[in-house]
């Protein structure tokens, strides 16, 4: 087959998909009998031997981004010791399963939300908290996500000599003129000083930089990547989604904020990022991570899917999949706050993956940008790759985004800017020989 010329390849679809087929928000509101079920899994051993991540959620911000679609509440609204009681009684609810027993984690992830709205020592209660009720391996480490406001230059010193790992921030952009119109809550100059703080004390940092904001020049775009490659952190590139109900979404439609740039220039400032990045010794990984540290390319957690785990607690948590469990949980924190006190695991949407669904899940390792093992696949399934889905991989690898050898499907290198488009492939259409 003749290999498909760079510019076919780059024009292989007309919108780029930035998300998989699977997410939170499709999941069934969780019924009783659903409830049961997963409470039996819960009472096995987990023989998968895959390594997996805890993370506890304080879905808290003290102020409310313009784009942001998260369940969050705002701090006020909260008692953050309550909050805390509760998320430690979740958290041990599923500690004393025999599947969690029989779990090991070598992540822990205080995710949200803003963790940061914390105190340290705060933060380090939980984490010991989690430490002491899971089996953590030798190599774990601990990763905490906050915001240049919360994070107080000496809590990030009490953060860094405890042994936090990694610090995840949500930058989004160093333009201080968008960073208002999102209502980001800081300067671009706090978030560069709290970086330079975290990373000379040793922290691997790690920021959220999103593209396709309503007004950003291509030269704001590449003065946000430069400023971040100089800053020598991890970058996830997030394409803004302008979700229903949002702050944005409404200041678009009143014409107070300009509108999104179309899909050609969304995709142009996708390959300016690439292009940046690699060249300055990035490379793509995961998600949406680019990466120059190297054993992140290996990270446990991210190479089990779709077999392996996220535990994930706290209200409108909705990054949980043990296995073929997928879960989120309660977003009103006074609703998880009473639920859990009554001592119910506070889930409101849980589904329960089919083979089908689990072979679909498998495809999306391609959109993690890892390879499809064709051999665990029939072990699992009974059934190729190629048996279940003909067209798509035939389709895919005439279209030049994906190579298939006796081994594997990875994604081409040119194939990386559709990854998502490649995941929504295999949403449809099965064919089971
Ligand atoms: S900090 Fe994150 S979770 Fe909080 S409002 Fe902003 S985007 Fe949403």
């Amino acid at each position: 087959m003749k290999n498909p010329a760079t510019e076919d390849i780059l024009e292989a679809y007309d919108i780029r998909e930035n998300w998989p087929p699977y997410t939170y928000r499709d999941y069934p509101d969780i019924k009783p009998e659903m409830y049961e079920s997963f409470i039996e899994f819960l009472s096995t051993e987990n023989t998968s031997g895959i390594l997996m991540e805890l993370q506890p959620w304080i879905s808290i911000c003290d102020s409310r981004c313009a784009f942001c679609y998260f369940p969050t509440t705002a701090t006020a609204n909260v008692r953050i010791e309550q909050y805390i009681d509760m998320l430690k009684k979740e958290l041990n609810m599923y500690a004393k399963t025999k599947y969690v027993k029989t779990s090991v984690f070598d992540e822990i992830v205080l995710g949200g939300g803003t963790p940061s709205v914390l105190s340290a020592e705060q933060m380090i209660d939980l984490i010991d908290f989690c430490k002491e009720r899971f089996t953590v391996n030798d190599e774990y480490f601990i990763k905490v996500t906050g915001s240049s406001k919360t994070l107080a230059l000496d809590k990030i010193d009490k953060l860094a000599a405890y042994g936090v790992y990694q610090m995840d921030m949500g930058a989004q952009t160093f333009d201080n003129k968008l960073r208002k119109a999102l209502c980001l809550p800081d300067t671009a100059e706090n978030v560069e000083k709290a970086i330079r703080r975290a990373k000379q004390l040793g922290l691997c940092v790690c920021v959220d930089l999103m593209y396709n904001l309503p007004g950003q020049t291509m030269e704001s775009w590449t003065n946000t990547l430069k400023k971040a490659i100089e800053l020598d952190v991890e970058i996830d590139t997030y394409s803004l989604h302008v979700d229903p109900g949002t702050t944005l979404e409404k200041m678009i439609k009143k014409g107070i904020s300009p509108p999104q740039g179309n899909a050609e220039y969304e995709k142009q400032q996708y390959l300016v990022a690439h292009k940046l990045l690699t060249k300055a010794g990035y490379k793509a990984v995961g998600h949406d991570r680019f990466s120059r540290v190297e054993w992140h390319f290996r990270e446990n957690c991210l190479n089990g899917w779709p077999w392996g785990g996220i535990l994930t607690t706290g209200a409108g948590c909705f990054m949980g999949y043990l296995q073929r469990f997928s879960y989120s949980n309660i977003e009103d924190v006074n609703t998880y706050i009473e639920t859990v006190a009554a001592g119910k695991l506070p889930i409101k949407k849980l589904s329960e993956s089919s083979d089908e669904d689990m072979m679909r899940r498998t495809m999306t390792r391609l959109y993690l940008r890892l390879p499809v093992d064709k051999k665990e696949f029939k072990q699992k399934f009974g059934k190729t790759p190629e048996d279940v889905f003909p067209q798509q991989l035939k389709r895919l690898k005439k279209k030049g985004l994906i190579e298939i050898d006796d081994k594997e499907i990875r994604i081409t290198k040119l194939g990386d800017i559709w990854k998502g488009n490649i995941a929504w492939e295999f949403a449809h259409e099965i064919v089971t020989k």
